[in-house]
C-alpha cells in the first residue's frame, strides 16, 4: 500500500494537478475541499486521468470535527496544504475572510496534524512573502515580510507559525514551497484553471480573449523599467509545480525543522512576451490595449531556483511553449471551465 497523503484544497487548480502527480508517484490521496472556489468535477477528471480513486471529504478545514473524522478514518502519512483564498485584490476588501480562511484554517489543521502525529507537511506559500523591497532574483535566504496585501501577509504569517511549530516539535518537518506564477494545464486537457467570474490572472484572461469570451486584454502598464516596459514574472508549468510537491514529500522523509524552497524557472518573462507566445501556440491573435498600471504590481521578479535543484533534484522542465499549448488545449476543450455558461462568466 502506498503512503497516504491528505491534500487540502485538492479540487483546486494546483491541488488537482498535484493529485495526478501524487497518484502517478504511487501515493494514495485523500482530499478535503469546501469547493468554495472549485468543482468536484475536477476530482472526477483526476480519476479519469490516473485510473485511481480519490477519497473526497466535502468541507472546510476549519471544521474540527470533520478533520477528526478524516484523521480517524485514514492513516495519514503527510499533509499537503493548498486550501485557502488567493485573490490578492479581494484580500484588501475582505481581510478578515482571508485571515480566517488562510491563518485560522492553517492553525486548525495544524492542531489536528499534531494531535494525530503526522510528521510531514508541505505548505503552499508564495513569492509574495519576499515583499516589495526584495532584490531579484529572489533567494530563500532573503528576509521575508513587508508584504503589501492581506493575502501576502496571511502567507507570511502561516510561514512564521509553521516555523515555530516545527521548532517546538522535533517530530514535525515542514516544506514551505514558495510558488512563482503557475500557468498551463494537464496535457490531457481534462483539468486546468477555472477562475470564477472575470479572471484576475494573465493567462486565464488571455485564454478567455482567445475563445471570444472577453473582448481584449488590458496590459497593465508599459512604462515599467523593463526591456519592453511591461512587468516580468517567472511563469512555470503547473505540472512542473505539481512534481515539486512530490519531490518535497520524498525529501521531507526523515528530516526535521522547516525549510523553504522557491519553485520557479529562474527566468523573467514580460506580459507582451506571454501574449506573443500564446498567439504562436494557439494561432489566434490576442487583441490588447495598454491600460494604467495595476495597484500593487511589482515591476519584475523571478526565482533563484537553485536550492530546489540542489536539495530536491527538482527543475522546471516544461518551457513557455508547452505552458501556452496546454492552456489553449484546456480552454478550447472546456470553454466554460468545469461549469456551464452563465452570464457572469
Ligand atoms: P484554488 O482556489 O484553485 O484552490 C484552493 C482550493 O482550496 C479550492 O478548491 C477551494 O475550494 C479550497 N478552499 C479554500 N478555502 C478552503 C477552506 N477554508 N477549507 C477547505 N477548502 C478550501 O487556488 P490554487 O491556485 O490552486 O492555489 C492553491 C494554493 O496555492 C493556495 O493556498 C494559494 O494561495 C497558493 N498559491 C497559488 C498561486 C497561484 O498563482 N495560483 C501562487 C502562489 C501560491
Ligand atoms: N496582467 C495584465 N493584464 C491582466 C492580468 C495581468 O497585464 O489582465 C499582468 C500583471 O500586471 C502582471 C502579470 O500580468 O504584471 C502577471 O499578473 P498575474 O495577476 O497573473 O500574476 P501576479 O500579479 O500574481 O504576478
Amino acid at each position: 500500500m502506498g503512503r497516504r497523503v491528505l491534500v487540502t484544497g485538492g479540487a483546486g487548480y494546483i491541488g488537482s494537478h498535484t493529485l495526478v502527480a501524487l497518484q502517478e508517484a504511487g501515493f494514495e490521496v485523500v482530499v478535503i475541499d469546501s469547493l468554495c472556489n472549485s468543482s468536484e468535477i475536477a476530482l472526477q477528471r483526476v480519476q479519469m486521468i490516473t485510473g485511481t480513486s480519490v477519497r473526497f471529504y466535502h468541507g472546510d478545514i476549519r471544521d474540527r470535527a470533520l478533520l477528526e473524522q478524516i484523521f480517524t478514518e485514514n492513516s495519514i502519512h503527510a499533509v499537503i496544504h493548498f486550501a485557502g483564498l488567493k485573490a490578492v485584490g479581494e484580500s484588501s476588501q475582505k481581510p478578515i475572510d482571508y485571515y480566517q480562511s488562510n491563518v485560522t484554517g492553517s492553525l486548525v489543521l495544524l492542531e489536528a496534524i499534531q494531535a494525530y502525529g503526522v510528521k510531514q507537511l508541505v505548505f503552499s506559500s508564495s513569492a509574495t512573502v519576499y515583499g516589495s523591497e526584495a532584490p531579484v532574483p529572489y533567494v530563500e535566504t532573503l528576509q521575508t515580510g513587508s508584504t503589501s496585501n492581506p493575502y501576502g501577509t496571511s502567507k507570511w504569517m502561516v510561514e512564521q507559525v509553521l516555523k515555530d511549530a516545527a521548532l517546538a516539535n522535533p517530530e514535525l518537518s515542514v516544506a514551505l514551497l514558495r510558488y512563482f506564477n503557475p500557468v498551463g494545464a494537464h496535457p490531457s486537457g481534462l483539468i486546468g484553471e477555472d477562475p470564477q467570474g472575470i479572471p484576475n490572472n494573465l493567462l486565464p484572461y488571455i485564454a478567455q480573449v482567445a475563445v471570444g469570451k472577453r473582448k481584449e486584454l488590458s496590459v497593465f502598464g508599459d512604462d515599467y523599467p523593463t526591456p519592453d516596459g511591461t512587468c516580468l514574472r517567472d511563469y512555470l508549468h503547473v505540472m512542473d509545480l505539481a512534481e515539486g510537491h512530490v519531490c518535497a514529500l520524498e525529501w521531507l522523509e526523515g528530516k526535521t525543522g522547516t525549510i523553504a524552497f522557491n519553485l520557479g524557472t529562474g527566468k523573467g518573462t514580460s506580459v507582451l512576451d506571454i501574449v506573443r507566445a500564446f498567439e504562436q501556440a494557439s494561432g489566434v491573435s490576442i487583441p490588447y490595449r495598454v491600460a494604467p498600471r495595476r495597484a500593487g504590481d511589482l515591476p519584475a521578479f523571478w526565482a533563484d531556483a537553485s536550492k530546489a535543484k540542489q536539495d530536491l533534484g527538482w527543475v522546471a522542465r516544461l518551457g513557455l511553449d508547452q505552458m501556452m499549448v496546454d492552456t489553449w488545449h484546456w480552454q478550447t476543450n472546456n470553454p466554460h471551465g468545469y461549469g456551464i455558461a452563465t452570464n457572469d462568466r
